[in-house]
């Protein structure tokens, strides 16, 4: 009998990339019978929502610690009919041991078209530049997107001497062994750098639009703080909801001002707040840090926003938050999940990047496609309350806001509709799988 296909997955650590992998694979088994094993890299124990998150994956998708990489790969390899293995990120490494196996190496890029166009260029970039980049006078042209200045360029290449930076240097030259690519976006959203990465030129991968993927129903869904049924209680549109991702952290100063803020404004909030560190994603591989986070809020807060506002420690249900009809914004870190999250639901943003390519994205997001505020940051490198409370204003109750909400809803029909059964990424995916299922026929 014909063995169904099958393929691993490597996803790089954190929850930021299990999630939209795990969506890409959900759908690779419903709609074609593809199963799927997980290949977790951990160096410690699985953090909570890590956990329930894995617990909870459906019928056909199963999930490995990672001892060495080899030897799990070749009992899957016995044991399946495994036509792919699929890396996100930096986990090009792994390729050679697809490779080893006569395995087909695949890339899964969980983040912008932008993105992977940069990895994409940056072998280019590198010979032509001597300098630090963020010394450029001119901003970088990655190709088909907007210009984008050296300082706003992901973190890890803004010390070329560090080892950071070689890292996603050796990693974005393996990107050309990949056969394909999967991207977590569509044309509607980033048509610029999508119409370059289409291009074909020889030895360069076959790029896959599949966005948006988005967390749909898991355990981590769980409201164990009540916000949801808060929400409900709230008018339509009203609600501001803040978030900085899985790991996302401000300094002690900065979470002062952003409570301050945030009360200033008199607005509604939902704000999904972290002990304060100096680090910008010092929580980023275990969201449920172990000091209680509201304690470092200024003192009263809590009481004088009772009613107004919503304060959750750690981790909330962020999709559901998104979908209710209360929310009418999110204040958030910019990170691409995040981003796709708000697109689907249609809700307004103010742009708040922290850290890795989150400065990148808040470019797209304000210059781009033109639905995010961005708070100036001052001088001392902190974005004061008054800052804070305009920007909330203003996108809540203000034109700016007004004309925002009309563009993300055009993005939200589009999104909706690529997804949709004839959508264009139902299709490409469907074309993906047909490649995937291929191999399956030439090694029977
Ligand atoms: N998330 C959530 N609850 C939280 C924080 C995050 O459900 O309190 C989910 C969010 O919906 C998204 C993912 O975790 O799917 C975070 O991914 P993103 O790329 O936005 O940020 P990262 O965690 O990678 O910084």
């Amino acid at each position: 009998m014909e063995r169904a296909p099958h393929i691993a997955i490597v996803p790089s650590p954190g929850m930021g990339h299990l999630i939209p992998l795990v969506e890409f694979a959900k759908r690779l088994k419903n709609n074609h019978n593809i199963s799927a094993t997980f290949i977790i890299p951990n160096d410690g124990p699985l953090s909570i929502s890590q956990k329930a998150f894995l617990d909870s994956l459906p019928m056909g998708l199963n999930h490995i610690i990672l001892p060495p990489l080899r030897e799990v790969f070749k009992s899957l390899v016995a044991d399946n009919n495994m036509v792919a293995l699929f890396i996100d990120l930096f986990g090009t490494d792994a390729f050679d041991v697809a490779i080893e196996f006569g395995v087909s190496p695949y890339a899964f890029f969980p983040s912008t078209a932008m993105g992977l166009s940069f990895f994409l260029y940056l072998p280019k970039l590198d010979q032509m530049t001597s300098c630090e980049y963020r010394d450029l006078p001119e901003p970088v042209q990655i190709p088909g997107c907007l210009p984008v200045r050296g300082q706003d360029l992901l973190d890890p290449v803004q010390d070329r001497k560090n080892d950071a930076y070689k890292w996603v240097l050796h990693n974005a030259k393996r990107y050309m062994m990949a056969e394909g690519i999967a991207v977590n976006s569509f044309k509607e959203l980033e048509g610029g750098a999508f119409k370059a990465l289409l291009e074909a030129e020889p030895g360069k991968p076959k790029i896959y639009p599949v966005g948006p993927l988005i967390q749909t129903g898991s355990s981590s869904d769980v409201d164990g703080s009540g916000c949801l049924k808060w929400l409900d209680g709230q008018p339509c549109g009203s609600v501001l909801y803040i978030s900085f991702g899985s790991g996302g952290t401000l300094s002690s100063n900065q979470l002062n001002e952003l409570a301050m803020g945030l009360e200033l404004s008199e607005q509604r909030f939902i704000w999904v707040v972290r002990s304060p560190s100096d680090q910008a994603n010092a929580t980023y591989f275990n969201s449920h840090g172990h000091k209680d986070p509201l304690g470092f809020l200024p003192n009263g807060f809590l009481e004088r926003t009772k009613g107004n506002g919503f304060v959750v420690s750690s981790w909330a249900p962020q999709a559901q938050i998104l979908s209710h009809s209360s929310t009418g914004g999110f204040l958030t870190h910019c990170c691409w999940n995040s981003i796709l999250e708000t697109v689907v639901h249609g809700v307004p943003v103010i742009a708040w990047p922290l850290y890795a390519e989150q400065k990148m994205n808040a470019v797209s997001l304000t210059e781009g496609i033109k639905v995010a505020l961005r708070p100036n940051v001052g001088e001392n490198g902190i974005i004061s309350r008054v800052e804070i409370a305009r920007v909330v204003n203003s996108l809540l109750e203000g034109e700016e806001g007004k004309a925002i909400r009309s563009r993300i809803r055009d993005l939200k029909d589009a999104a909706a509709n690529v997804i949709s059964k004839d959508g264009c990424s139902t299709k490409t995916l469907d074309k993906l799988a047909s490649m995937l299922k291929n191999k399956n026929k030439l090694s029977l």
